[in-house]
């Protein structure tokens, strides 16, 4: 019997002894807890910096400045528009009038979400006449007839925002082309964008007189079409976009259309590196 009870006696003793180490660690876990709860990562952040050096941030660049990037002379199945559909960008594109893919390409960039914009054939100084294309703004047509010219070519592209001149160097500089552009922008609320071929161009001052949304090109991207340029001409844009806020560039679909959209492409980490935000046209432009 006595051995019996001594030997359960000895169970007892080892479970209290367990008890004890366990309450001890508890005790500890819990004294642990408290300590290092108030050392949370939220509180361990340095009081110079309010930065949480366990958790640095993983935020974006600030906004700096914002760019829209115009993509002129669609319509006419030219180079680069699989390449420029492709880009997850929002670009704005200047669609042709009286083209053999006027409608079907404006129909496939609205599907696609861009903005776009009437790319309006305006007379030159200078440059093949046929370039101009069909149904082209000059300054020897009467009032009337721009206005039909116009009408005309909205018709074909009803997603239409706004207008912008093909060439027009020009049309640009003559108070009743100006006129008839600015006129159609009024009755079809739409805004007018300057492509300034011309440095005499009115078309932008006329607009902002009238109490007409625009805006102008601070810089054309691929008149020279080697991608090296093109990233130049697109890192020029970066910098004005960081000095004035917000910039205009002019690409293009056609010969060097390719080199255009891989040259965006490849210089969207530099964008957002630098904090510059691509955005339609119509959000960088004031009456
Ligand atoms: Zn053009």
């Amino acid at each position: 019997m006595k051995r019996r009870l001594i030997t359960l006696r000895l169970p007892r003793r080892s479970c209290l002894r367990l008890l004890g180490i366990l309450s001890l660690f508890l005790f500890l876990l819990l004294a642990a807890s408290f300590r290092f709860g108030a050392l949370a990562p939220d509180q361990t952040a340095s009081r110079d910096t309010g930065q949480d050096v366990l958790h640095p941030p993983q935020t974006p660049p600030p906004i700096r400045g914002q760019v829209a990037l115009v993509i002129d002379d669609f319509g006419i199945n030219h180079p680069g528009l699989p390449q420029m559909l492709a880009l997850d960008v929002p670009l704005t594109a200047a669609v042709m009038p009286h083209m053999a893919f006027t409608q079907q390409e404006a129909e496939l960039l609205h599907q696609r979400g861009l903005e776009i914009i009437l790319h309006m054939p305006v007379e030159a100084k200078t440059g093949a006449p046929e370039w101009l294309g069909p149904g082209a703004l000059t300054t020897e047509l009467s009032p009337g007839e721009l206005k039909t010219r116009l009408d005309d070519a909205l018709r074909q592209i009803p997603y239409a925002v706004g207008i912008s001149n093909h060439m027009g160097s020009k049309g640009t500089e003559n108070a009743a082309v100006v006129r008839a552009i600015l006129d159609a922008a009024q009755e079809h609320h739409l805004f007018v964008f300057d492509s300034k071929t011309s440095e005499n161009s009115i078309l932008e001052t006329e607009a902002r007189k009238a109490g007409i949304l625009t805006g102008s090109r601070d810089v054309f991207l691929d008149n020279a079409a080697d991608i090296t340029s093109i990233k130049k001409q697109l890192r020029l844009l970066i910098d004005k976009a960081k000095s004035q806020k917000k910039a205009v560039g002019i690409g293009h679909v056609g010969p060097q259309g390719p080199n255009t959209a891989r040259a965006i492409q490849e210089l969207l980490p530099e964008f957002e590196r630098e904090g510059i935000q691509i955005v339609p046209l119509s959000e960088l432009l004031r009456p």
